[in-house]
């Protein structure tokens, strides 16, 4: 079986779905076909919600109306036959009912979750519609039935894998089946999602645990880039990371893909494949175990980072003191990012300001603490980076005129990162652009 996850973009309008339908049928594999919500849907939901929790309950109706207008217009594109747009029609009433209802009783974090799921109920709801219009065989999986988190709200493989497995044995015959990208169920049986750009998440869950031959990603672009298109002018396609190289990128900003949706494909060694609806012949970018080529090959940068500078003249080097500091980090299930040390210091970034204050607290019993806010980690990252030659030199002397909070080199073979204020972003991408790639 293969997996073919559609994004946003990919099942946005009425013409893209045909498209789609096409792609899915394009050979005789069966496939698991994961889709996102329309393009645009989740951040609305979001948006109703952030309304219903400021009590504007007239702001959340008015977004949901105009919501609901968007996909009477794109049903009645993409549906003709009349008993299957009566159908959406009940679909969409369900799911728009729902949504009205919510401004009547109060929110919690459960209904927040219950309201984001909606965009990818309606998708694939509306596909398996427009697949029946086509005469396409196939069967639509509820996530909901198999996308398990355990108590740490982490993805359960184990859990996942035999849920989908008797999910599947109800469909013996089907070669096509259809799913929600993004959304599951927590330790708690509430519905629950997999955090912005899940879908890819899901489709990675879902190749490891039906042990996939493919795990593909279409998206509005041909590949993963050496930089940010959305930045930086001039960007070209790479044609083959490795795993490792991906999850790098993907966790340091690298958009295309969710931060940490490589590990379940990574763990069957299944090939990730990032692939342009718009653009279906374009080769795009293969993921897999071996990298192809040595030396650099991308640039990322994750916004909002906190650098967190620890000082302490008389106990750095003290055995135990470093494990201090991790334990509040810790308790406070805050990740650290990038960290560096000196004789007397040591900095640490992390992306969370959740409990910045608890462990602000904390850290001062045991010494004095400086925050920096608004900082950006550019990331670096290739095969064997560090052995590149004259990698650093480049690199320093291309962005000679940025100023640079931290510096990370040698933690990966994959990974120089640097951390810098936010506002020297743009510059620093473009720099390297032109310094690293020559572009
Ligand atoms: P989808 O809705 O299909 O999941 P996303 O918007 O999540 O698509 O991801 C695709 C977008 O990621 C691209 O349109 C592009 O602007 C952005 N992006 C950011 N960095 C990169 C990169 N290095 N390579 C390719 N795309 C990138
Ligand atoms: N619809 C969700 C989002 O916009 C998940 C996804 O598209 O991957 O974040
Ligand atoms: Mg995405």
């Amino acid at each position: 079986m293969k997996i073919m996850k559609f994004g946003g973009t990919s099942v946005g309008k009425p013409e893209r779905m045909r498209q789609i339908a096409q792609l899915i049928t394009a050979d005789k594999e069966p496939v698991m076909v994961v889709l996102s919500a329309l393009s645009g849907t989740t951040n609305a939901l979001v948006e109703i919600s952030h309304r219903l929790a400021a009590s504007d309950k007239e702001g959340a109706s008015e977004k949901i109306a105009i919501l609901e207008k968007h996909y009477q217009n794109f049903i009645h594109d993409l549906l003709q036959e009349a008993t299957l747009l009566a159908m959406a029609n009940e679909v969409l009433n369900e799911h728009f009912e729902f949504l009205r209802i919510t401004q009547k009783i109060s929110l919690s974090d459960a209904l927040n979750k219950d309201i984001l799921a909606q965009g990818e109920l309606m998708s694939t709801k509306l596909f398996s519609l427009f697949l029946e219009q086509s005469k396409i065989d196939h069967a639509l999986l509820p996530a909901l039935d198999f996308m398990s988190l355990d108590q740490n709200e982490e993805p359960d493989l184990v859990l996942i894998q035999e849920k989908l497995n008797g999910v599947l044995a109800n469909h013996p015959n089907k070669n096509i089946f259809v799913t929600q990208g993004y959304i599951c169920r927590n330790a708690k049986g509430e519905v629950d999602n997999l955090k912005r750009g899940g879908s890819d998440y899901t489709a990675s869950l879902i190749a490891a645990a039906v042990k996939a031959t493919v795990c593909e990603i279409w998206t509005d672009i041909d590949g993963m880039h050496n930089n940010d298109p959305r930045v930086v002018d001039k960007t070209v396609a790479i044609e083959q990371l490795s795993f490792d190289e991906a999850a790098e990128l993907a966790y340091f900003g690298a958009k295309i893909l969710h931060p940490t949706c490589i590990w379940p494909a990574q763990q069957e060694n299944i090939p990730v494949k990032l692939l342009n609806t718009m653009e279906p012949k374009a080769p795009g970018t293969v993921i897999m175990k071996e990298a192809g080529t040595v030396g650099v090959k991308a640039v990322a940068a994750k916004d909002d980072i906190i650098a967190v500078k620890i000082k302490s003249t008389r106990m750095l080097l003290a055995y135990g003191f470093l494990r201090k500091i991790f334990e509040v980090f810790e308790k406070y299930k805050t990740s650290i990012d990038m960290i560096t040390t000196s004789e007397v210091a040591v900095s640490v970034s992390i992306d969370n300001d959740m409990h910045l204050n608890e462990i602000i607290t904390e850290l001062s019993n045991i010494a004095s603490v400086e925050v920096e806010k608004n900082q950006t980690i550019v990331s670096i990252v290739g095969n064997e980076i560090a052995k590149t030659d004259a990698v650093l030199n480049k690199l320093f002397q291309a962005i000679n005129e940025v100023p640079i909070t931290m510096v990370s080199y040698g933690g990966s073979p994959h990974n120089i990162s640097l951390l810098i204020p936010s506002e020297h972003k743009t510059k620093t991408l473009q720099l390297i652009n032109k310094g690293l790639f020559n572009l």
